[in-house]
């Protein structure tokens, strides 16, 4: 029985087996999952120190205090006005302002002339976002990081394995970060790393006390029971629940600076590192439904795949689309949201009520405004299947008749 109602995608899913929270399970009692994560992150990521976070949040929170206590007396974080609003949430959690860049519509890259503006005496960190999973070629903003004394972030909490050249997505600045949050490229449920090759920031990361500080001794009960939930739960026959319950805030994107730094818990540790073995095959299939879902949507009018830099090897975490005229008509079907067919971040930065007392000036973002207003994007994650692929593609096929509907309707 799969009745509409019944199946239902998540928009991301990053899957979780019972084997990785056994290994969960084992390195609680062992103690032994952070040590084992450590090395595996440096070996396969090259860095030379690797710390974890209870979030991605936190992780980039702790990274900026790091920088501060190196640079004082610059304050200012750039972001570009496009991203998660995770982003500005750790910027203000760590105490700093934010300055905004904006960011090209066709490629999502940074508006170099934009971030330029934006650099100033004050420029503590620009932070750089490789979004759905597609890298950013960041030579250009190393060189102008170079020139004003402020330090690059390399944030692939979207795109762990992901390459430009190569560089892999988290190695390109001074500092990088992964996420390990419900609908990144891998889960631990929750969790944040931290890399950096930087002697200075490495030390000044040591001293903090918060990324050592245990949480109750009840997490990692905590993080089983949300373990074990998320496996049940992003199945697509079990999804409607969730996606039913508003206070899961599932998929949404929320600003919210009010959070506590905690080391990750070594249940999610051992999670961590199980499913970290997984990865490239997780890549792997996730490109393998993109090509697919792209080959697809070729012939359809008025639809644009967003294209991947040339010399980039992107790990689709989700596949992007804009309207070629500028807007989607009727916006998105009620079906192609039970498809994973949804909306990205609703707002520009810029716009997000809260943070408006934490920006150092306003501009334009034109970029950043139009891909809030018309960014959609489509699941690439193991519970895509051809059948949801052919039924993703005919609601895309379907808008052109709508729009005629709809125009017929206001004629008559
Ligand atoms: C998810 C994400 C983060 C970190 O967020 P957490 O949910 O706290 O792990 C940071 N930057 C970007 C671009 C993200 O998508």
């Amino acid at each position: 029985m799969s009745g509409p109602y019944l199946r239902m995608l998540p928009p991301s899913a990053s899957p979780l087996r019972p084997a990785d929270i056994a290994a969960g399970i084992r390195a609680w009692v062992t103690g032994q999952g952070a040590q084992s994560l450590r090395r595996e992150i440096k070996r396969r990521f090259g860095a030379r120190h690797v710390f974890f976070a209870t979030s991605g949040r936190a992780g980039l929170s702790a990274l900026l205090r790091a920088m501060r206590t190196l640079c004082p007396q610059r304050d200012q974080v750039l972001l570009p006005a496009f991203t998660s609003f995770s982003v500005p949430s750790a910027v203000v959690n760590a105490g700093l302002k934010v300055g905004l860049y904006d960011v090209s519509p066709r490629t999502l890259a940074p508006d170099m002339a934009s971030l330029e503006k934006a650099m100033n005496r004050k420029t503590l960190c620009v932070v750089a976002c490789h979004l759905f999973g597609y890298p950013l070629d960041l030579e250009p903003l190393r060189e102008l990081c170079r020139v004003h004394g402020a330090a690059l972030l390399d944030d692939a909490a979207q795109a762990m394995g992901a390459r430009a050249g190569t560089e892999l997505a988290g190695t390109m600045g001074d500092a990088g970060l992964f996420s390990l949050s419900r609908g990144k490229n891998i889960t631990a449920v929750d969790g944040g790393i931290v890399l950096t090759d930087r002697e200075d920031l490495a030390d000044a990361l040591k001293v903090m006390p918060e990324l050592f500080t245990e949480g109750s001794r009840l997490r990692p009960v905590q993080s089983l029971g949300l373990a074990l939930a998320l496996m049940a739960m992003l199945h697509p026959r079990a999804y409607w629940l969730p996606a039913s319950l508003p206070f899961l805030g599932i998929g949404a994107s929320v600003f919210d600076p009010d959070f506590r730094l905690e080391s990750l818990d070594a249940l999610r540790a051992g999670i961590a590192r199980s499913v970290l073995d997984r990865l490239d095959d997780l890549n792997a299939a996730r490109r393998r439904t993109a090509a697919t879902l792209h080959a697809g949507l070729q012939g359809v009018p008025g639809v644009r795949v967003v294209q991947p830099a040339a010399g980039t090897v992107p790990v689709y975490l989700r596949l992007p689309l804009l309207p070629l005229s500028g807007a989607w008509p009727g916006g998105v079907a009620p079906e192609a949201q039970a498809l994973g067919v949804v909306r990205s971040y609703p707002l520009a930065l810029h716009r997000i009520p809260g943070l408006a007392p934490f920006l150092v000036s306003v501009g334009e973002y034109p970029g950043a405004s139009m891909l809030a207003a018309n960014l959609l994007t489509l699941p690439t994650h193991g519970h895509v299947r051809g059948d949801d692929i052919r039924a993703i593609v005919r609601a895309f096929q379907d808008l052109p008749a709508k729009r005629c509907a709809r125009v017929k309707e206001v004629a008559a």
